[in-house]
Order: C-alpha cells, then sequence, then structure tokens
C-alpha cells in the first residue's frame, strides 16, 4: 500500500507554478512532492496513510461536488478525508487540452459511463446518449466548460420551496469560493470576427448586450464565460480543487474503485464496500460518508444500498433498509433543439472554442428569471447528423416541468441504471420548446448574418415551416444537453431524499452532495451550480449552526 516517504520535499511553490504553467504533470508533481502512487491500470493510490485504515469522512465520487467538498473539508477542518473515484486519472491529452475535448465523449471512451437513456416516446422513440464524466473531476472532467451560475431566483426559488439556508445569499459565499479557483473568463470567446458578428446580430434584434451574464442581470446577449484558461488548458473540479492539496497528509484518493454498497448497522451509515478490479474492500467513516456520485449514480448507489422505494427495492429482492420513495424520483434536464446553416467560408480566425455567444431571453417563472438560453455553435467538424462548417443555434427551454426517473435495471452493481429523462413530456414542455424553436430560427435567419451564413437554412431545412412540421423537427434535432438533476432531491416533504443540511431522512453519517439534490434545475449549465453544492455540504458540515 502506498506510504507517505520520509525523503525531503522540493520547494512546494515552485512545483505549484510548474504544474500551473503545464510544465509538470499531476502525477510529477505529486511524485515530486514526496507523494507515492502505486498503479494497477487505471487503479491508482495517491495516499499518504493505508487504504484499509479508517478516515473520518469518506467521500463518494470526485467529481464537481466531490472535489469541492473535500477541499472544504481539508482547509475547515483537521479531518482525514478519503475520496473514492470509479473512473482512472484526468491527466489525459484530451482532457487537458480543450481544442481535443471532442475526444471525449466517444462510443468506448473510458472517461464516459456512456450510458443511454430509455427511448423517448416524443424523441421518435429514441434512447439518447447520457454521458456522465467516470474519471477525476467527473463530469467536469469531460463537460463544454461553459460557465453559468444560474439566476439569483433558482436560489431563492429552493429556499421558499422548503430548502432554507439555500437561498442566493446564503449560497453566495460559496460561488465565490468556487469563483476564486476557477477564474473563468470570456477571454477565448470574444475574439472571433463570427462570434462578434453573431453578437451584433442578436443584439440588433432587440436583446441587451450582457457582458456578464453570471453577473446582476443575466437576460441579452454576451460572450460564454468558460472555466479555461487562456492557453486552452480546461478548469475542472479535480485540477482546480483537490491537486493543491496534494500534499496534505490527511488527504487519501482512491482512484479505480467503484463503490457498490453503503453498509449500514440500524440506521447508521458506517462505511462502504467496493470494487477494484473484482476485489470487494470494505472502508469505514469515523464520522460521515457523502455520497458525490452525481445525479445517476446517486440514486443507483442508495437503492442498490437498500435505500429507496420499498416497491422498486423489492421488484429486485433488494432488502429495505430505509423506505425513502423520493430516491430516483424527479430526475429532469435541459433538452437542448438545434438549427443549423453552412457557412460561405471557413471562419478566418482560428476557433479555440466552439461556444462562443450565449443568449439568455424570455420570462421565466419568477422575476429577473430568463426563460430559455441559447448556446451558438461554431461547428468545424459537423456534430451527429449536422454539417461541418456550420453555425448552429442551440435552444434550451430553461425551466422544464416533465419529470422522469432513475431505477434499476437489476440489483447488480455492473448493471447500468434505467434512465428515464422523460424529455417533452408535458404540453407546456412542448409549447415552450416550439416557442424558443422559432426564435432562434429567426435569429440564426437575420440578413446580417448573410456575409457568414447561407440563404437556405440546412437544419430543419426550408421545407420545414408549419407548428406541426416544427414539432416534427424537434423531436429530430433535440437532444440531452447533460444538465439532469434532481433524482435524490433536497426538502421537507415527503419525496425529499435529503434535508436542507443535505442528510438522507431517516439516517444517520449520510448525506449527499451532487446535482443529484438539486430541487429544480438552475437556469443555466449544472457545473457551477454542482461544485457550489459541494462547497456548501463541506461548510453544512464543518458548522452546522
Ligand atoms: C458531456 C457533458 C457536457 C456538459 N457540458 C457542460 C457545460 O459546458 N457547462 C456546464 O456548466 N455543465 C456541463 N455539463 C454538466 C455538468 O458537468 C454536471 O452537471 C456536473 O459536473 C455534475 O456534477 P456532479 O458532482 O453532480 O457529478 P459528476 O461531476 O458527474 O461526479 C460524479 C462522480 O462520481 C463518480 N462515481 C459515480 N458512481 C460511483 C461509485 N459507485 N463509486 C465511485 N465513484 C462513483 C463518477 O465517476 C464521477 O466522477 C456537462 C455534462 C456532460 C456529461
Amino acid at each position: 500500500m502506498a506510504k507517505k516517504t520520509s525523503s525531503p520535499r522540493p520547494d512546494k511553490d515552485r512545483l505549484i507554478q510548474q504544474l500551473q504553467a503545464g510544465r509538470l504533470s499531476r502525477r510529477g508533481f505529486l511524485t515530486l512532492l514526496g507523494l507515492s502512487a502505486t498503479a494497477v491500470g487505471t487503479q491508482t493510490l495517491f495516499s499518504c496513510s493505508d487504504a484499509s485504515s479508517d478516515y473520518d469522512y469518506i467521500i463518494v465520487g470526485a467529481g464537481s461536488a466531490g472535489c469541492t467538498l473535500a477541499a472544504r473539508l481539508l482547509t475547515g477542518s483537521d479531518a482525514r478525508v478519503l475520496l473514492i473515484e470509479a473512473g482512472g486519472t484526468n491527466e489525459r491529452e484530451e482532457i487537458r487540452d480543450f481544442s481535443q475535448s471532442w475526444r471525449l465523449t466517444l462510443p468506448g471512451s473510458e472517461t464516459d459511463w456512456g450510458h443511454k437513456s430509455v427511448p423517448q416516446r416524443e424523441l421518435l422513440n429514441t434512447p439518447q446518449s447520457y454521458s456522465s464524466g467516470k474519471v477525476l473531476g467527473g463530469s467536469s472532467s469531460i463537460n463544454g466548460m461553459v460557465w453559468v451560475h444560474g439566476n439569483k431566483a433558482d436560489f431563492d426559488g429552493w429556499a421558499a420551496a422548503g430548502c432554507p439556508g439555500w437561498d442566493f445569499n446564503s449560497v453566495q459565499p460559496s460561488f465565490q469560493a468556487v469563483l476564486q479557483a476557477i477564474q473563468p473568463s470570456s477571454a477565448l470567446t470574444s475574439r472571433n470576427a463570427l462570434a462578434q458578428a453573431i453578437l451584433e446580430t442578436v443584439a440588433g434584434l432587440g436583446h441587451p448586450r450582457n457582458p456578464d451574464y453570471n453577473g446582476e442581470q443575466q437576460l441579452g446577449v454576451g460572450y460564454t464565460q468558460l472555466n479555461v484558461l487562456e492557453d486552452g488548458r480546461r478548469q475542472d473540479a479535480f485540477t482546480a480543487f483537490v491537486a493543491p492539496h496534494a500534499d496534505n497528509p490527511r488527504l487519501s484518493i482512491l482512484m479505480g474503485a467503484r463503490v457498490k454498497r453503503l453498509s449500514v448497522r440500524g440506521q447508521k451509515a458506517e462505511g462502504v464496500i467496493l470494487d477494484q478490479d473484482g476485489v470487494e474492500k470494505t472502508l469505514k467513516a469515523g464520522r460521515e460518508i457523502i455520497v458525490c456520485a452525481g445525479t445517476l449514480h446517486t440514486p443507483h448507489l442508495l437503492m442498490l444500498s437498500g435505500i429507496g422505494d420499498p416497491a422498486e427495492l423489492e421488484r429486485h429482492g433488494i432488502p429495505v433498509v430505509a423506505a425513502i420513495p423520493g430516491v430516483g424520483k424527479n430526475l429532469h434536464d435541459h433538452l437542448i433543439s438545434v438549427v443549423a446553416r453552412k457557412l460561405w467560408r471557413p471562419e478566418p480566425i482560428s476557433h479555440v472554442t466552439s461556444m462562443d455567444v450565449s443568449i439568455f431571453f424570455g420570462e421565466g417563472p419568477r422575476p429577473g428569471m430568463p426563460k430559455f438560453e441559447v448556446q451558438v455553435y461554431y461547428m468545424r467538424h459537423g456534430w451527429s447528423t449536422y454539417p461541418s462548417e456550420a453555425v448552429a443555434f442551440g435552444l434550451i427551454n430553461l425551466h422544464p416541468t416533465s419529470r422522469g426517473t432513475v431505477t434499476l435495471r437489476s440489483a447488480d452493481f455492473q448493471d447500468a441504471p434505467l434512465i428515464d429523462p422523460n424529455f417533452l413530456g408535458t404540453p407546456e414542455d412542448k409549447a415552450h420548446q416550439l416557442e424558443g424553436y422559432k426564435a432562434i430560427r429567426a435569429m440564426l435567419a437575420a440578413p446580417s448574418l448573410r456575409d457568414w451564413v447561407e440563404g437556405v437554412e440546412h437544419t430543419p431545412g426550408p421545407d420545414v415551416s408549419t407548428d406541426e412540421q416544427l414539432q416534427a423537427a424537434l423531436s429530430k434535432y433535440s437532444e440531452s444537453d447533460f444538465h439532469s438533476v434532481g433524482t435524490c432531491r433536497m426538502g421537507q416533504d415527503g419525496l425529499a431524499v435529503v434535508d436542507p443540511q443535505l442528510r438522507v431522512v431517516g439516517l444517520q453519517g449520510l448525506r449527499l452532495a451532487s446535482a443529484a439534490i438539486m430541487p429544480t434545475v438552475p437556469s443555466g449549465n449544472t457545473n457551477a451550480a454542482s461544485m457550489m453544492v459541494g462547497d456548501r455540504a463541506g461548510r453544512l458540515i464543518l458548522d452546522p449552526s
């Protein structure tokens, strides 16, 4: 088992500088700091203590929330923290270099769980790709790096719906802590002539220019903020929050280890039972276990542990440990619907990013909230059925009312969960998606863009004009934007899975922290809010008052 060495330490600040400048790999950084690493395939333990010993806190899942939580526990206490991750290292070219990131979700990618949803009735009865990060940093290591906080009213809405302590003012310190480490910017997205032309066009259609949609006002059109450094390197959650603690002797990180069950004695969660290359191990937590396994795997792990809806557990012969009917319910996600036009010629300035402009428009359910988000894609290599050298506008209805489920395929932990987002499952969602789709079609058809894009629309195409035809096009040109949330939602009602302190109802020693706990999806992309949730969880654990 890996042990801390006693050899003299090199200068840590110098190594951090080298790591940040990209002159040193993380692996080299850890090794040079005096941490030893044992690697067997993807299983690597960077550890200063023996993995068979107990820890104060065990965090399951080193994703967006798991990493901010680990950092908060390490800086705010003297606790020993074990971070367990099913995937492997994030030290891969396609993760570090943004321009390579399209490789991360290809079929068979080692860094993507590669799930599919059940066939979606309203999307031509086809299963949808359900990517989700399986790597240090979780989905923040494979995502599009669009940086959006959401709207103040999202969090005030959570508080009003039975989650005191989650209003905007209360979560603000966590967003600030996240921002300090991530330092998102629009430096890379504002450089391109095409992006500038799109921004001018949309502003010319009456949308206010907004230089900072994460500031006071979210509505308007502006350059997309990214969690990418100016040299194109990804700021994933592991890099930003955990790597700076790599030499902390109270931190242990276990990779290539999948927790298959929680061990619960009476009503207290005591430890985790994990699988590492077919070998089962049990590790115990002195204080708490915090499951940060994301929207899809958190309910899956709870159900495999006998925590969930008794009917669902009994269907698979799993003894009921805690009857919590809300586990796996309330799945919702942002559906993105695409309009595309080919460019007359390739954009002359080299594009580092593919999502340069963001538009927030329409009136959402609370004052100041947008109804829609538009992601503008520059497509050099095409995308799915879309052409290369094209521009696409992707429409998101930010506040879907459809709700789906995550359920068990079987009691075998290796079987993927059944994911049913129930896209466009309500008449409101269909009507709103259509309304927004018409609006982005008009934006991309604006005469001021004719110098750039062809006069004839590529997707859905010039023959599509009636509402009926547009609805049919939506079924074909829509997919998950991978913002799934809500499957173990926080609240105080009968379907809440965690209370506002993120404690699993009716159990001791067990909390959840990830996008799974969000009662409703925020008005935007979900990485920043997931990181906020992890940091906030740490604060609630350390200061329960
Ligand atoms: C392809 C893609 C593109 C996206 N693009 C954007 C974007 O541009 N901007 C944005 O804001 N959001 C984006 N998102 C969404 C955003 O990244 C997620 O909402 C956010 O990262 C979720 O954080 P999380 O902590 O809930 O889960 P995750 O970050 O997914 O972390 C969960 C972790 O738990 C691990 N795990 C799961 N089960 C187990 C187990 N049993 N044992 C051990 N480990 C386990 C997983 O491997 C994973 O590392 C995207 C997501 C995807 C998948």
